[in-house]
């Protein structure tokens, strides 16, 4: 690399992208293009000389920003955050530029020894139990997404299991969630070879706030086990993703305790909310819990990816995901004296994703990330009050966090037209490009999310 040339394109690009951030409002948030516009513009194949960076912007320019739905846009309110920042751009950009492959501590020792730095910052900004901490018997790692942080987590209580029942028994093997949690549990399971007829996705409905019973749990694990099963992970949700409903971990996790389970919580979004003490005790029980995550690429101004898994047993991961060929053999890890995060985690490879959280939290400071959370949130408390002094309009589901769930008032108790004008002016807010919103269905009665269930086995988040 001819780092004159990295310094003259690095300014370039960054001015770039600085532009870029200036006039993000000027395009459609939502991208207006048609499936398949990019292969018109592009030629068929890769080019034999090389190219400029001009014509490469150029093309960025009018060709790739169309097809870019706008994350970053202050009229982006689609799904959940996705808060980029400039100290997690640097990070971002400090990682690219040294590019290692930190699988074990001595393929950089920096990498390895900074993650478990950060994350036991995260853990104490968050209050998490001591148990958390890398001090102890278990620690912080960087998964890419809060999808693989649930699957290593599965993978890890099951062969807890198997190895103390035997491995036959996989077929007996039952998961328990509330059927608003993501899509991403049932994916774990899938992957994990979980039988499907043992997940149990217990109803939440408005009875609850969306929220796991504990009654509901206690029920369904009696029951399994009267018919010979075998229940062994729980995972509960705090903020989920259709209406930020919050499990109620400090009874869930006594069950799961009692029964032996591991004990998941999945704070992928509203995580980040609890560094702020007045949102702190939505994660109270969380001392129940065999492992916590939260996605600092969601709501912590760290650029995507970075998904924050904390164990209290880090052995449990190890057993489970750990290999151990020749060619990796060394003797740090011989020595028994480091941590090799490639053992807990999915990929050999991995990015130096620690310095942009490193980034955020020294660049910004607790103190801005706590008023940054609570001025979202404001917000969004602000928009629900104009919700509420619009009689077309109404709420529908309680406001905690900064996620507002609103509809047409339904006239008459024609459900299935409700929805219809509800997705008509979606569509239409949508098309217009200036703001970027999106839906999804609370209630498992609803005819709707029934229909959608025969066709779709995926859960009832519009996500
Ligand atoms: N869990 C919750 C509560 C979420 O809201 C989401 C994403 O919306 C996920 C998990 C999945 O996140 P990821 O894309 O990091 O796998």
């Amino acid at each position: 690399m001819d780092a004159e040339q990295l310094r003259e394109y690095g300014h370039r690009m960054v001015d770039f992208i600085a532009d870029y951030y200036k006039t993000i409002e000027d395009f459609p948030v939502l991208s207006q293009v048609q499936p398949g516009y990019l292969r018109k513009l592009l030629p068929s194949s890769a080019p034999v000389d090389p190219e400029s960076l001009d014509q490469v912007l150029k093309d960025v320019q009018t060709n790739i920003l169309p097809g870019v739905t706008h994350w970053q846009s202050p009229n982006y309110f689609a799904y959940y955050p996705s808060n980029s920042s400039i100290a997690g751009f640097m990070g971002e950009m400090l990682s690219a530029g040294l590019n290692i492959v930190g699988f074990s501590w001595i393929t950089s020792p920096a990498a390895t020894e900074l993650e478990m730095i950060v994350l036991d910052w995260l853990s104490k900004l968050l209050k998490l139990p001591d148990e958390f901490l890398s001090t102890g018997q278990g620690g912080g790692v960087i998964q890419g997404t809060a999808s693989e942080a649930v699957l290593v987590v599965l993978l890890a209580a099951r062969d807890k299991f198997l190895h103390r029942v035997g491995k036959n028994a996989l077929n007996k093997l039952v998961v328990y969630a509330s059927d608003q949690t993501h899509s991403a549990l049932q994916k774990a399971c899938q992957i994990g070879g979980i039988y499907p007829e043992n997940c149990r996705m217990l109803k939440a409905d408005a009875s609850t706030n969306y929220a796991l019973s504990p009654d509901a749990l206690t029920e369904a694990i009696s029951h399994d086990i009267s018919n010979g099963l075998i229940p062994f992970f729980l995972c509960a949700t705090v903020g989920t993703t259709s209406s930020t409903a919050i499990d109620p971990l400090l009874l869930l996790g006594r069950i799961a305790k009692e029964n032996g389970l591991w004990f998941h919580v999945d704070a992928a979004y509203a995580g980040s909310a609890c560094i702020c003490p007045e949102y702190r005790p939505y994660i109270n029980g969380v001392e129940e819990a065999d492992s916590f995550n939260m996605n600092a690429h969601k709501w912590f101004l760290t650029n995507f990816d970075c998904s924050a898994l904390w164990v209290k047993d880090r052995n449990a991961l190890v057993q489970s995901l750990s290999t151990n060929p020749e060619f990796l053999k060394n003797k740090a890890s011989q020595t028994n004296m480091v941590v090799d995060y490639k053992d807990w985690q999915i990929p050999l490879g991995r990015r130096f994703r620690s310095l942009k959280l490193w980034m955020v939290l020294r660049l910004y400071g607790s103190q801005n990330l706590q008023d940054y959370i609570r001025s979202h949130i404001n917000l969004a408390k602000h928009f629900e009050g104009l919700v509420a002094q619009d009689p077309r309009f109404e709420v529908v589901t309680p406001r905690l966090f900064a996620l507002v769930c609103f509809r047409l008032v339904p006239f008459q108790s024609d459900l299935d037209l409700a929805n219809k004008l509800n997705h008509e002016l979606l569509d239409a807010v949508n098309s217009t490009g200036k703001i970027f919103i999106s839906h999804t269905i609370a209630g498992e009665n609803h005819p709707a999310l029934q229909a959608a269930k025969s066709t779709d086995s995926e859960s009832n988040s519009g996500i």
